[in-house]
């Protein structure tokens, strides 16, 4: 059994408390490895180890910063199949998935930021307001201190590596805190970071609860910033824990996303992709698109097509070619999910398909697997309907005009992201702009650009990352002002 250690100051060691948490196969429903429950001496040791590394880290010329990402990004391709593997047993979600996202991700998260942190610059200004005066105006940004990272479950190792990339090349040193439910890869990537060379107390990673490690990590004195992504209960409450500090904030949150299809849409483009935002991952992407509003023109036929197409879908072991859904992260995640169909069902949903846990054999008779689940005959306003489920549950609602259509949309607390299918190349410029999300993609799902800002509006975040946001986020900007005389 892997006994997972935390890496702090360039060690591995093992929890101040010696206590640790089981860590469970979702696909199998077994206990397969430790996972330390950390405490705030082990925070206290990480935070003192990158505080002590950062005078010299942040000196480090930016090319030879870049170079130490680069070699990051390279090591994470070069083994990529037993991240991958690492990913699948440790999340439930398909070995295939993991191959040709998650870790391919990660690993262009630090390309990406190393190749970014070159091209970094500030603005400059000849500012000319009095004739017998001359300014150059010129900003830098410097880096923060310590700074605190701290990811979700659904996408391990992608989402830490996009948080830990740009922290590192501003010239931060920095304290990463992995889910509990998912620390595998993270583990992994300690050890790809001790192969590396990356000076010790540059990248401590801490195990354990939020409880036990996220508090004190967010709260602790000399932690500058905290990036991080979650629910949004969490991400309050660090808001509010970190609030009277003046800490920088970033925060990506839950969505409850609006997929819109209008009948002009391409409908087979516009259903292959609704069966891949509404279920990749098991739907467990803040990103999927969970209320899907159809116009009432090809109502019927996309729901007919669509319930089709969903009940083909492959769900089993993760590990196998051709699965398409895999486990739920975990037994209570699995349980949450029963219980929003009961919901819905007591709200009057129609269950067009799915709506219950998938009983395998085998190996994998005491996973958490669940059938991806359409319902019908909601309304906007109901809890199925305002509350993120976060599994692979989506609703379909009809509408006539796109009025009616931007309302229900908006009308939720959350503004992550939404989709729009149309082929009225005035509808998908004009249309946009009246969305309440961070993110609107037309003709299209998840397609990323590494250099677009990223996250949401309302209760779905503050900030942004991506691109240069994300390395203002973790910089301190400076403006000089030089008079020529
Ligand atoms: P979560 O909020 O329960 O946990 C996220 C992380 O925060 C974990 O590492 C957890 O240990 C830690 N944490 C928990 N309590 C803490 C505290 N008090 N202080 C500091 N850290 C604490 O979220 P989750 O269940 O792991 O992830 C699912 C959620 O993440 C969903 O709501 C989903 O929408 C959201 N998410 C958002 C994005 C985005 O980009 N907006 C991306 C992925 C996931």
């Amino acid at each position: 059994m892997v006994i997972i250690q935390n890496y702090i100051n360039g060690e591995f060691v093992n929890p101040h408390g010696q206590i640790f948490i089981d860590n469970i196969n979702p696909a199998k429903g077994e206990i397969y490895s430790l996972v330390p429950d950390s405490e705030h001496q082990d925070v206290e040791m990480a935070v003192q180890a990158a505080q002590k590394a950062f005078g010299s880290w942040s000196q480090t010329p930016i090319s030879i910063r870049s170079d130490y990402l680069r070699k990051l990004a390279n090591k994470i391709i070069e083994n990529l199949d037993q991240l991958a593997l690492a990913e699948s047993i440790d999340n439930g979600k398909p070995l295939s998935l993991c191959k040709i996202l998650d870790i391919p991700r990660a690993s262009a998260n630090f390309k990406f930021f190393a190749d970014t942190l070159i091209d970094f610059h500030g603005q400059s200004y000849m500012t000319d307001h009095n004739q017998n005066q001359l300014a150059l105006n010129y900003t830098t940004y410097g880096p923060l201190g310590v700074v605190a990272c701290i990811s979700p479950w659904n996408l391990p190792l992608y989402s830490l590596t996009w948080k830990i990339a740009p922290a590192l090349a501003a010239g931060n040193t920095v304290v990463a805190k992995p889910s509990e439910l998912t620390p595998m890869t993270a583990f992994l990537l300690s050890k790809i970071v001790s192969e590396v060379g990356l000076p010790p107390g540059v990248l401590n990673i801490i195990h354990g609860k939020g409880s036990s490690v996220g508090t004190p990590l967010v709260t602790h004195s000399q932690i500058k910033a905290v990036s991080f992504t979650g629910s949004t209960l969490t991400g309050r409450s660090i808001s509010t824990a970190v609030a009277a500090d003046f800490k920088k904030l970033s925060l990506e949150m839950g969505g409850k996303n609006a997929n819109i299809i209008f009948n002009d849409a391409n409908f087979e483009q516009a259903l292959k992709t609704t069966i891949r935002s509404s279920f990749l991952n098991q739907g467990q992407i803040c990103l999927c698109g969970s209320r899907i509003f159809i116009q009432s023109g090809i109502y019927q036929k996309f729901k007919s097509a669509l319930v089709e197409e969903t009940k083909k879908l492959q769900i089993g072991n993760p590990l196998l070619e051709g699965t398409d859904q895999g486990a739920l992260v975990s037994k209570d995640h699995l349980n949450k999910i029963i219980s929003y169909i009961e919901l819905a069902k007591s709200e009057g949903g129609n269950i067009l398909c799915g709506g219950r846990q998938e009983n395998l054999t085998g190996e994998n008779i005491n996973g958490y697997f669940f059938q991806p689940t359409l319902i019908e005959g909601l309304s906007n306003q109901c809890r199925t309907n305002q509350e993120e489920i976060f599994g692979p549950v989506a609703t379909l609602i009809s509408f006539d005009t796109e009025e009616e259509v931007i309302e229900m949309a908006n009308a939720t607390k959350y503004g992550l992201s939404a989709s729009i299918w149309t082929s009225d190349v005035n509808r998908a410029h004009k249309l946009p702009k009246k969305i309440d999300s961070g993110i609107v993609w037309v003709n299209t799902w998840m397609l990323r650009d590494l250099r677009t800002p990223f996250g949401g509006i309302k209760e779905s975040g503050l900030g942004r990352e991506g691109g240069v946001e994300a390395l203002s986020f973790f910089s301190e900007v400076k403006n000089i002002c030089v008079g020529l005389v």
